[in-house]
């Protein structure tokens, strides 16, 4: 009997036609119809071109990517699956801050099919720090690709200051806190950066910069939610 991985809720198994003709092409799903009612596609709020957030109806772009914009001369351009909701907040909460391993695979297939609608040469997952594998286990990104990706940035040594605990100002002006590991990777390559989360930018954005000054034709991000 399945169980969905989000409320524990018995998941009814009705094959649709197009599942009894293409046996194994279509995942199970892992969450129930209740839970599923309750996510937000990104893609249908009006998406910021710049972080992929919910923009107001009268906005082209929010206030954030300005700044960015006006501090780096590009946008990320990031797009994000799912809009971060509380279902979304309750299941990061589980997922990530509690560390139940087993809930990768609550968006696993829908968040791989999502990234393979992008065009890029390299998928680069942002890396985790040294402290959060030891208290955490896992990266929670790369736990959730299936798809090939290429380890080319591992963090230095920063302050450990929260990122919320810091005024806009401030988290503008943090020092880089990744470095590259393997340049010769991405030189010359579309590179689409994917994250867990898009909060404020900043580590995306960190990360995009040494992607940009290592040579990268184009640097994208995508994140399972924004
Ligand atoms: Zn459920
Ligand atoms: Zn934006």
């Amino acid at each position: 009997m399945l169980k969905c991985l989000l409320c524990g809720a018995t998941i009814e198994k009705r094959l649709s036609l197009k599942q009894l003709l293409l046996p194994g092409r279509i995942p199970q799903p892992k969450i129930c119809i209740k839970c599923q009612s309750r996510l937000v596609l990104r893609k249908s709020t009006h998406p910021c071109p710049g972080c992929g957030r919910k923009l107001l109806a009268s906005e082209t772009i929010c206030w954030e990517c300005q700044q960015w914009q006006h501090q780096y001369g590009w946008l990320l351009a990031n797009q994000s699956l799912y809009a971060y909701n509380d279902m979304m907040r309750e299941y990061m909460k589980r997922y990530k801050f509690q560390g139940d391993y087993g809930l990768r695979l609550a968006f696993q297939a829908e968040f791989n099919q999502f990234l393979k609608e992008f065009d890029y040469d390299v998928l680069v997952p942002i890396p985790i720090a040294p402290h959060t594998w030891q208290t955490r286990g896992f990266n929670q990104t790369t736990a959730l690709l299936t798809l090939p990706y290429t380890t080319a940035l591992t963090t230095i040594a920063n302050n450990k200051q929260k990122q919320s605990s810091k005024t806009r100002q401030e988290r503008l002006k943090t020092p880089q806190i990744f470095r590259l590991t393997q340049p010769q990777k991405i030189i010359h390559q579309r590179v689409l950066l994917v994250d867990d989360v898009y909060t404020t930018g900043r580590t995306l954005y960190h990360a995009a910069v040494l992607c940009h000054q290592a040579g990268c034709l184009e640097v994208k991000s995508a994140t399972l939610v924004s």
